[in-house]
């Protein structure tokens, strides 16, 4: 990427300061358009982060054979879900892409091969929670995809390549949801606040644990760790977001949970704010 590019992008080369790093626990599709108690913690966090020239965001939603990032100017809206009322499916987030971001993404990461993406967009990993963020789609956005190849510590790694990112005034987003098993939701208990399953408390507050005391290894190894680990991490990709996010994490940071409630006794929606 050329310094041109840079002012471009108005991402200043000498921000003394790194951006926040954020793990947004997204939850159902609906949050995009409710009003609850999460909506308010993402806008809330948002106010305590300065404005980011863009975002880089990886989204549980977008799987693939190898790593991509979108490259296109103008990403369209992914309506990635079924059987959810119109107003859904009316939303647009139309955030303007960055192919000088995914550019210099790609030429950061030297230990795989990232390739440009120009037929994916926003899915609702993504603009569920960013349009909460940044209303006005005003802020550049890329995806990262997850390369469903690839063991957890790939996704650790790569992302430690890419922290230099955030003295450029990037924005970097895992969106996923740290304990996610929808075949065991409890759709009757949707309503009760913060109701959890007993493996879900036990697993959610082992990786509260490794989170704020910096164990990353434990929450590298999640396979590992018994029954309550398996129940709540059935599939990888609400999951390896987290990892992501915490791979950022510089010796002294400070580590913030929020949104730090259970939802129809089988999800987390606990989100994360580094630096
Ligand atoms: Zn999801």
């Amino acid at each position: 990427m050329k310094l041109n590019d840079l002012h471009q992008l108005n991402i200043s080369p000498d921000h003394s300061q790194a951006m926040p790093v954020l793990f947004l626990g997204h939850g159902s599709p609906m949050n995009a358009i409710e009003e609850n108690e999460f909506v308010e913690g993402f806008r809330n966090i948002a106010k305590t982060i300065p404005k980011p020239a863009a975002i880089l965001c990886v989204s549980a939603h977008w799987e693939t054979r190898g790593t991509f990032v979108t490259a296109m100017e103008k990403p369209r809206t992914i309506h990635d879900f079924g059987g959810f009322p119109k107003a859904l499916y009316d939303v647009q987030y139309p955030a303007p892409g960055s192919p000088a971001l995914a550019d210099e993404s790609k030429s950061l990461v030297t230990a795989a091969h990232i390739e440009s993406d120009y037929q994916w967009g926003l899915d609702h990993g993504a603009w569920s929670v960013i349009r909460h963020l940044y209303p006005k789609a005003d802020v550049p956005v890329i995806q990262m995809s997850l390369d469903y190849l690839q063991p957890p510590r790939y996704h650790y790694d790569l992302m430690k390549e890419l922290a230099p990112l955030r003295k450029k005034g990037i924005l970097i987003i895992g969106s996923g949801n740290m304990v996610h098993n929808l075949r065991l939701v409890a759709w009757d208990k949707f309503d009760r606040s913060n109701y959890a399953f007993d493996w879900a408390l036990e697993a959610g507050d082992k990786m509260k644990k490794y989170i704020l005391n910096g164990d990353h290894k434990q929450l590298i190894n999640y396979r590992c760790h018994g029954k309550a680990f398996e129940l709540a991490i059935p599939t990888p990709e609400h999951y390896l977001p987290l990892l992501s996010v915490m791979a950022l994490k510089e010796e002294q940071e400070e580590v913030m949970l929020f949104n730090d409630k259970a939802v129809a006794g089988s999800l987390a929606m606990t989100s994360v704010k580094i630096g």
